[in-house]
Formats: structure tokens, sequence, C-alpha cells
């Protein structure tokens, strides 16, 4: 799975600096740089959460879940399913 994130915009798709990456709303802590990479969308991409309930997800579709954050319910992006820097890695 990954998380393509809507919060700091295409700004941060080449970023890779050490950080954390908070709600832009709550500034609840959401991923890790250490969990970012490459994507081929224009989104920044990360492979999980720091937090188990860091973020709530919602069923969109067969293929993509919508990501809220988990504190104030702030629209971050979509969760693709089977989607991720390695195969058969965080597979559902
Ligand atoms: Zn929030």
């Amino acid at each position: 799975m990954s998380f393509c994130s809507f919060f700091g915009g295409e700004v941060y798709k080449d970023h890779f600096k050490p950080g954390m990456y908070v709600c832009s709303q709550c500034n609840n802590p959401l991923f890790s740089s250490r969990s970012k990479f490459p994507h081929s969308s224009p989104w920044p991409a990360f492979t999980e959460t720091i937090k188990e309930d860091s973020v709530t997800k919602m069923m969109e579709s067969l293929t993509a879940f919508k990501v809220l954050c988990g504190k104030c319910g702030n629209g971050l992006g979509h969760e693709f399913v089977n989607d991720g820097p390695e195969e058969g890695i965080s597979r559902f």
C-alpha cells in the first residue's frame, strides 16, 4: 500500500530530507520521511503512518481508500490497493 497525499502539494514530491509530515490543520503527526518513496504520481507517497491511528481510511472504490487525518478529519489524499515501492510488500 502507499499513501499519495495532497498536503504540502507537489513541493514535497522530491523532498527527501529527514523529518516528519504533520496534518496541515491540526499538526497531528502523520508520516515519517523514512517511509517516503518516489512515486509516479505528482504527490508525496508513503509506505506507512507514524501511528496506527494517525489517519482514518474510508473505502472509496475497489482500488482506493480515502485518507483523512485521524484527529481532525482533514482530507489528506488516497491510499491505493496493491501500490507500493516493492512487489509483495504491504499487500492486503
Ligand atoms: Zn488533522
